[in-house]
């Protein structure tokens, strides 16, 4: 190991943050937010929770914030403080402390913005947006302002009888009678639903969605106190546009930035340019075949789980009919599907 370096230390780290930074239209809408909103930032003190390599700080004095406390768990927390140094930034300016921003002791002065990049899959998993609430709580002065400011999560119903079969033809292997000599049936139902309890997570085209109607679920950091988010419900209902198979409800998120001068969204929605969250799709074990006009309305429960993500339970009912169909989902189960480029 080359012990002048003080990176080779933090190979797995840099490989982690690496693919955040690397995501250009996340990185690159957390620095317009910032810069586009030097009026707020200008001679003001900062918290950067879960600051990585640093990378939101530097925006935030890149933007005229006379000091940013930039709060790190992770080994991250040195290579912040490596860059801080060799890009000219003072102790002062950039203050790198390592620990959780919920157990740290208390900093020096309360602060005038919080900043932070805490987000996962469907905007919650990870369940960092909790840490994000804790540190205002503690930490922001009373009308201080969040950055981001609200959230969103935004469902739309999905048809898509490639993806459904591909799932299935994974569960295809365990009716298998004779593997090896072993009849592998009994297991059937269990693999059909650790299956479809997975998030399928990649892309898919604005064309497979099949109604105009999108539901959207909005967490205002602001104000939302961490309890809130080990519990919620979002409601959906959607008018169906062509007669179709509904295979899956489609998820995604945007992240929105409320400055003094500009709004700033970044969104993850099929019709924007990809991002590492891509979108999500949360599939029904039994598809419903709707007609255009019908109208499919439900429910997807989210609680908070030990593995930093939630159960989702999923209801879907074809409105006027006794069609229903419901689903555990378990975010933190992802299963990865690529094969659709997105837009970007
Ligand atoms: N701000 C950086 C990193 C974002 S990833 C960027 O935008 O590129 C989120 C970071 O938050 C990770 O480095 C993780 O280690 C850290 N983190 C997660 N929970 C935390 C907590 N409770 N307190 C402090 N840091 C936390």
């Amino acid at each position: 190991m080359d012990k002048s370096n003080p990176f080779t230390h933090y190979y797995a780290q840099l490989l982690h943050q690496g693919n955040m930074l690397q995501d250009h239209v996340r990185t690159g809408a957390y620095q317009r937010a910032f810069l586009s909103n030097g009026v707020d930032f200008k001679g003001k003190v900062v918290l950067d929770v879960g600051t990585g390599t640093g990378i939101l700080a530097f925006f935030a004095l890149q933007a005229g914030a006379k000091r940013v406390y930039g709060i790190e768990a992770s080994d991250a927390a040195e290579i912040a403080q490596a860059l801080a140094d060799a890009n000219g930034y003072t102790r002062d300016q950039l203050v790198i402390i390592k620990g959780k921003v919920e157990e740290i002791p208390m900093i020096p002065e309360k602060v005038d913005i919080i900043i932070s990049e805490p987000i996962g899959f469907l905007l919650v998993h990870e369940r960092m947006l909790e840490s994000y609430a804790a540190a205002r709580n503690r930490f922001l002065k009373p009308g201080g302002l969040m950055m981001p400011t609200t959230g969103s999560i935004i469902l739309a119903p999905v048809t898509d009888d490639v993806l459904y079969k591909e799932q299935l033809s994974k569960i295809a292997f365990w009716s298998n009678d004779n593997f090896y000599g072993i009849n592998l049936t009994p297991t059937l139902p269990a693999a059909q639903n650790e299956y479809f309890s997975q998030p399928i997570v990649g892309y898919f085209p604005q064309s497979s969605i099949i109604s105009p109607h999108r539901t959207c679920h909005t967490i205002d950091f602001s104000v939302v106190q961490p309890e809130e988010l080990h519990k919620f419900d979002v409601q959906f209902k959607f008018k169906i546009d062509q007669t179709a198979i509904l295979h899956a409800i489609g998820g995604w998120f945007d992240i929105n930035f409320l400055g003094s001068a500009e709004h700033v969204q970044l969104s993850t929605a099929p019709d924007c340019p990809g991002t590492h969250w891509y979108q999500c799709r949360l599939l029904l074990k039994d598809p419903i075949a709707v007609n255009k006009g019908q109208t499919v309305s439900g429910t997807m429960s989210f609680t908070a789980n030990d593995k930093f993500s939630y159960f989702i339970d999923l209801t879907a009912k074809l409105d006027g009919t006794d069609v229903s169909c419901t689903n555990r989902i378990n975010l933190h189960d992802q299963a990865y599907h690529y094969l659709y480029a997105g837009v970007s």
